[in-house]
């Protein structure tokens, strides 16, 4: 980009940009130190709205963590019932 591009920095942050965008957009914030500053606040920005909205994806593990939880309980819960009869005495 020739001059300042806001709309690509914004882009940028949001990642956005296409791979193409990416390289001009590096290229010119290597000698402008205002787009970098901007750009820093903008990916604040964007860090902080994503982890703020409250139920969004963010912060809401995927399904596969609950899961992965659930095996994880019940392979102990098999694991510590010795199947021998060696195990904690049950009292009937
Ligand atoms: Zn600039």
């Amino acid at each position: 980009m020739d001059g300042c591009d806001h709309t690509l920095l914004a882009a940028l942050a949001l990642g956005d940009a296409s791979p193409a965008e990416a390289y001009t957009a590096g290229c010119h914030l290597g000698h402008c130190a205002a787009c970098r500053t901007e750009l820093a606040e903008l990916q604040e920005l964007v860090a902080t709205a994503r982890t703020a909205s409250p139920g969004g994806d963010a912060v809401r593990p995927p399904g596969r963590v609950w899961q992965a939880v659930a095996d994880a309980v019940t392979a102990e819960g098999d694991g510590t019932d010795a199947p021998d009869g060696t195990g904690p005495v049950r009292e009937r």
